[in-house]
């Protein structure tokens, strides 16, 4: 198929202002250009979770699979399992795979599956009308939380280092030519390509003002230098005033966990006979 119209009809239910919309366009013009370069886009597929994030699914003509919440990357790692040769990419909220998916978030990261794991993250619960999630700030009003949370946020940059991602980056919706190029190249990678996207929720946490005014692009670094992407993830830590630096702090080339579960492949008569010795064996 070529020359589809990617954005769909389907109502618009985002407000006016919402980051979303940023994040939908970049996926756009990155599908757009995936096709020109001859990829076809049968062969992509959108999983996302529940949230604001989540109605993407709906707005972008592509395969897609609306997961529930906090279940998006389990969703995409079957189905990069079933069928390797798809291109998997993940939308998820902050309130999706830093909250309830946590652990899924970790575990995709510390295996190293060829996904690429876009989180819309708008450091709040905004379709459930502004509650604080993992990466609100201290002190964050909400809705579940009047006098402020006492809770410092966590650094998703730092924890995927530490996870053993092997593409971190950060962008920022309103800089939408760099975050087009971040989608790119965490597309291209090969291997679990995690991107952290600062989000405006136009609603409940409208920062713009706090992040254009802090956002700078990471010089020209080795982004193979480990010790350095931890230097710079640390440098902002989502609560503090520092400045927030944007573009790939890491990358490295490691095996896939798809590439090794195909060489493990065997054949559906071995693995109903194992299975029914194994069972045979508890009777
Ligand atoms: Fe966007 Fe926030 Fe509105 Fe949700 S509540 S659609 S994140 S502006």
């Amino acid at each position: 198929m070529t020359g589809r119209q990617l954005i769909t009809g389907t109502q618009n239910t985002w407000c006016p202002g919402c980051g979303n919309f940023s994040i939908q366009h970049t996926l756009k013009n990155v599908l757009a250009e995936m096709e020109q370069e001859g990829k076809s886009l049968d062969d992509v597929v959108l999983v996302s979770g529940i949230g604001c994030h989540a109605k993407i699914a709906d707005y972008l003509n592509i395969n897609s699979f609306y997961s529930l919440h906090g279940r998006t990357i389990p969703v995409a790692t079957g189905i990069k399992l079933a069928n390797p040769k798809l291109t998997v990419i993940c939308c998820s909220g902050d309130g999706d795979s830093y909250a309830e998916g946590l652990d899924h978030l970790i575990f995709a990261a510390k295996r190293n599956i060829d996904i690429t794991v876009l989180i819309h993250n708008n450091r709040v619960y905004g379709l459930t009308t502004g509650q604080y999630t993992p990466t609100s700030p201290l002190g964050f009003k909400g809705k579940s939380t009047p006098a402020g949370t006492a809770e410092y946020p966590f650094n998703p940059i730092e924890l995927m280092l530490a996870s053993g991602a092997t593409y971190v980056a950060r962008g920022y919706t309103k800089k939408m030519d760099l975050l087009k190029k971040l989608v790119l190249e965490g597309i291209a990678h090969k291997g679990f390509a995690f991107i952290d996207m600062l989000q405006i929720c136009a609603t409940f946490f409208p920062v713009a003002d706090y992040y254009t005014s802090r956002v700078y692009e990471l010089p020209d670094h080795d982004r193979t230098d480990f010790e350095s992407a931890c230097i710079k993830a640390r440098e902002w830590d989502y609560n503090s005033d520092a400045r927030i630096a944007l573009g790939t702090f890491f990358e490295r080339s490691l095996p896939c966990f798809d590439d090794k579960m195909a060489q493990h492949e065997i054949n559906p008569a071995d693995r109903i006979r194992a299975i029914q010795e194994f069972l045979l064996t508890r009777t």
